[in-house]
């Protein structure tokens, strides 16, 4: 457990701004909040100094001295987490990596991009179509989070179905160690078989073993053509049936196959301006599913799926996009889906995943146990039924207490916690660890696998400056 770091001295603070320059070291309370904050409002941070580097070398000055008076540091980026992994909870330096914002590289005909950690999603993906080429992970929080944030949380997007997630779509990284030295591994290689995979360590760990500065990040071409269904049907068995009947036909053309509850939907009706329903009836479940190919075949795979799925009396419902803004308006909708629960009132969220195949148990379970727990609760599953990860968010009973609703939180996460091991699953698919499951990981967690982690954190990070109290 972390204790509170003894406050900074005013010349310790100064020796950390002379590395950024005052311009770029925020100490004004207004200006420092919106760091300080994170999406959900669950957690309110603090810190004397925030800073802003604007190279590697900077980082490196920053850590070096961090680690020379053992003080400790949180990174951030976008400030879009969900785990409160990016807030400094214990009065720590808070260091930005937003101003690392450079594209450094686009190499098309090795199908690979260069780019600073704090570059912000949306941008890469602008400096990647500009090549002709695609970066294969698309976020809800694209606009805001960075590249270094992605990778630190390994995240997980809507196509990665088809492309994997965030460690699967990297190369090489640029990490600043705790004591400031810096690994230089921006390769682009492919194939490198000299040793240990260095890159997957800091993948994922959440700022607690190294800064990202900068990704050597994979492209792919620009798909050809592109068809995206809206379809309604009545289990998520039947969508499981669809999903697989889907793959055989259209293979890794399959890009992205979201499961959605009817209650999600009619929230996101109900609270998003100007979205419409997809089909004429409301259907218990819905699947929002999407073919991207490199030929002129979308249509034909996405059609010939749809009839065959319609013939097995997989699917009641379904419609195609006609054109880019229905597309979009389908995708709207399942945006929507997140910032609708909070009108609805209290949400217990949980983040979760488990074998694909189990999907379907797992929803039935996870509603008995919830329902006996709290008569009432309305369960809101939607997410990425390709990757078995499913956000199994549970809204509070209409006109419910809110206070006394959210009070119940490790009551009703322990409960769907529980069906998630039962079934050989994740607590954490997408969102990491943080704070916020840190005290549930030992009881997950394979002990060995515990071990080892201390193991690499002691090894690379002896003084515990980097994100303390975050994931071990
Ligand atoms: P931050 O929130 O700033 O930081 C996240 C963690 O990474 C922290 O522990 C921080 O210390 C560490 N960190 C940040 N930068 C660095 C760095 N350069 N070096 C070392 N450590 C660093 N997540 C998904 O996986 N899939 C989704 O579909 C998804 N959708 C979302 C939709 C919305 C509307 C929102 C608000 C969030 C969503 N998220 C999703 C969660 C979040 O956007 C991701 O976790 C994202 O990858 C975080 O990036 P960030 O730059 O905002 O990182």
């Amino acid at each position: 457990m972390m204790t509170a770091p003894s406050p900074l001295s005013a010349d310790l603070l100064a020796r950390f701004r002379a590395i950024v320059g005052d311009k770029h070291a925020i100490m004004d309370g207004n200006e420092k909040a919106p760091y300080l904050v994170e999406e959900r409002g669950l957690y309110q941070g603090s810190s004397p100094l925030i800073l802003r580097p604007g190279t590697t070398d900077e980082v490196a000055a920053i850590c070096k001295l961090a680690t020379e008076t053992r003080t400790p540091l949180v990174p951030q980026g976008g400030n879009t987490g969900l785990v409160g992994g990016q807030i400094p909870h214990h009065g720590e330096i808070l260091l930005s990596l937003r101003r690392l914002d450079k594209i450094r590289e686009v190499d098309a005909s090795s199908s690979t991009m260069t780019c600073e950690a704090g570059v912000i999603l949306a941008n890469a993906h602008v400096a990647a179509e500009k090549a002709e080429r695609i970066f294969p992970l698309w976020l809800g929080s694209e606009g805001s989070c960075t590249i270094g944030g992605n990778l630190s949380t390994n995240a997980g997007g809507i196509a990665a179905l088809s492309y994997g997630v965030a460690r699967d779509l990297v190369l090489g990284l640029e990490v600043v160690l705790a004591d400031g030295r810096i690994l230089h591994g921006l390769s682009k290689l492919k194939k490198d078989n000299t040793g240990y995979d260095l890159r997957n360590i800091f993948i994922g760990a959440e700022g607690t073993l190294g800064i990202i500065t900068a990704a050597t990040l994979k492209l792919f071409p620009k798909p050809h053509t592109m068809e995206t269904a809206f379809v309604g049907l009545a289990s998520p068995e039947a969508a499981l049936k669809l999903l697989n009947l889907s793959q055989a036909s259209a293979g890794a053309a399959l890009t992205s196959f979201e499961l959605i509850a009817d209650i999600a939907v009619q929230f996101a009706l109900r609270h998003g301006p100007g979205l419409r329903a997809p089909l004429s009836e409301s259907h218990p479940w819905y699947v929002l599913m999407e073919i991207s190919s490199p030929r002129d075949d979308a249509r034909a795979l996405i059609e010939d799926a749809l009839e065959a799925a319609m013939e097995a009396g997989l699917v009641d419902d379904a419609v195609i996009a006609a054109n880019l803004d229905q597309r979009k308006a389908f995708w709207t909708l399942r945006e929507v889906i997140s910032p609708a629960q909070k009108p609805e009132g209290g949400s217990i969220k949980h983040d979760v995943s488990v074998p694909v195949a189990a999907v379907p148990q797992f929803i039935a379970d996870a509603d008995t146990a919830v329902t006996k727990l709290m008569p009432g609760a309305r369960p809101v599953a939607f997410g990425h039924l390709g990757d078995g990860n499913i956000h199994y968010n549970v809204s509070q009973p209409v006109g419910a207490d809110k206070a006394a609703y959210l009070a119940q939180w490790h009551e009703v996460s322990d409960a769907v916690h529980a069906i998630v091991r039962q079934h050989g699953g994740s607590i954490s698919a997408e969102h990491g660890i943080g704070v916020l499951k840190r005290d549930e990981l030992p009881h997950v967690k394979d002990p060995v696998a515990l071990d080892l982690m201390r193991a690499l954190k002691h090894t690379l990070d002896p003084l515990n400056i980097l994100n303390p109290g975050k994931v071990v």
